[in-house]
């Protein structure tokens, strides 16, 4: 057992958080007010390294591990706790992964290394309109047509779709699609690499619109209606009808790394309150001499640790897995996912929320930010990526196990 981040992996969390204070933190609020847009911030990502972390290096990747992604995470939330550049980058850990993992060579070419770079974006087009909890229920179609998949249907919520067709490449979504009956349930799910923009050129077949959100103002994310969006059959990700697996593995890498992003914003949002309850003096004497402050603070401090090495393990999990170590499965990090999204986010929000009554009345006006980071958090909290309930559900069904849960 080793609780300290030792050699290779010391050296480049040092890098990025060098690479966070000086690139990032000086502009996350810009970010926020899309004063510096995300594809401006993307390429600078790219030229750090930090698109595509666990990809190889045969794709324009770093070879390096989910742990070290999650590492660069953290980093990056401290550095922008309104969550858009780690949401970007992790969106870029997991998705392009899942390409690398079950893509065609040919297609890992071409997409991978311009992902890397930041020159497209690969995100997940999983949430319909009637419910995004219940995957193996989902009706967009994928049909064939004169050599080509053709899709139909609605997605909602979908993250970065303005951003693909900003982008000088473009990129798109790995697509959760039904090909077989709806009965089939998640063994008639088939996941594409759906391209929405590819060299340069915007497809035919779709249109889009982004919601306004309440808060990560920096990541677009909007609605998305398929009208036979085309896709050749090399973008299909593993086999026909086996999308289910794939789009859950995709889910559980993702929420590790959700964890990570949100115990930096969690970090953020303590320091901020540290420093706040030391020198703001209320009945002469600074509030963090009262209990009712210090207690809360340790309370959160204490979760924090324990959020943090929720999402360590996760991602332990994750290296071991893809290393080969046949003592874990993909249901380990299964778990281990969503033990870390569901304890990180609740901290994060509740840490927005506790600190926020630190600073008073201050923390209700925007110069403050608390709320940027409040509102940034609630977007895991609410449901991207999979609802808290769903979370619980994971973990119960894996532990208590399926035939009673
Ligand atoms: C900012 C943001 C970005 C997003 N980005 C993306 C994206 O890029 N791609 C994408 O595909 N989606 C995205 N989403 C959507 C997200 O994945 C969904 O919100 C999520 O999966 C939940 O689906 P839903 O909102 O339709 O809620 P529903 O599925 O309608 O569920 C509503 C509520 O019912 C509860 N519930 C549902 N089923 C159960 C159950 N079995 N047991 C107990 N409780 C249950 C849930 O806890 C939930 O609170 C994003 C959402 C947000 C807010």
């Amino acid at each position: 057992m080793e609780f300290s981040i030792s050699g290779e992996d010391k050296m480049f969390l040092e890098s990025v958080r060098a690479f966070a204070e000086r690139e990032i933190a000086p502009r996350w609020v810009d970010i926020d007010e899309r004063r510096w847009p995300i594809e401006e911030v993307a390429a600078k990502l790219g030229e750090a390294g930090l698109l595509g972390i666990p990809l190889s290096s045969k794709y324009g990747g770093q070879d390096g591990t989910f742990l070290q992604a999650a590492l660069a995470v953290e980093e990056l939330a401290y550095a922008d706790p309104s969550l858009a550049t780690p949401v970007y980058v992790l969106l870029e850990t997991a998705w392009p992964f899942i390409v690398q993992r079950y893509g065609r060579d040919e297609v890992k070419e071409e997409v991978l290394p311009e992902v890397a770079k930041g020159r497209a974006f690969i995100g997940i087009g999983s949430t319909e309109p009637q419910g995004g909890s219940d995957v193996a229920s989902f009706q967009t179609k994928a049909v064939r047509d004169g050599g080509v998949w053709r899709l139909y249907g609605e997605k909602n919520m979908v993250t970065g779709v303005t951003t693909v067709l900003n982008l000088p490449y473009g990129g798109g979504l790995v697509a959760i699609t039904r090909t077989g009956r709806l009965e089939d349930k998640h063994r008639g799910i088939t996941v594409f690499l759906a391209l929405l923009k590819r060299r340069g050129q915007r497809a035919e077949g779709f249109e889009h619109r982004d919601w306004e959100e309440i808060g990560r103002h920096g990541l677009p994310t909007g609605y998305l209606r398929l009208e036979g969006l085309p896709v050749e059959d090399r973008f299909m990700l593993g086999e026909l009808n086996g999308g289910f697996k794939i789009a859950m593995e995709g889910f559980d890498l993702a929420r590790t790394i959700i964890g990570a992003a949100s115990v930096g914003a969690a970090r953020w949002l303590l320091d901020r309150g540290l420093e706040w309850i030391r020198q703001r003096a209320v009945f002469g004497k600074p509030i963090a001499s009262y209990q009712a402050v210090s207690f809360k603070f340790a309370e959160l401090y204490a979760r924090l640790e324990a959020a943090r090495l929720a999402v360590y393990k996760a991602a332990w999990i994750a290296d071991r897995i893809y290393r080969g170590d046949s003592a874990f499965s993909i249901k380990d990090i299964a778990t281990a996912g969503a033990v870390a999204k569901y304890l990180a986010v609740s901290l994060a929000v509740e840490t927005a929320l506790e600190v926020m009554k630190w600073f008073g009345g201050a923390s209700y006006f925007k110069e403050t930010n608390v709320a940027r980071v409040l509102l940034g958090t609630l977007s895991y909290y609410v449901g991207a990526e999979g609802a808290e309930n769903i979370m619980k559900l994971i973990i119960a069904r894996n532990v208590v196990g399926r035939d009673y849960v």
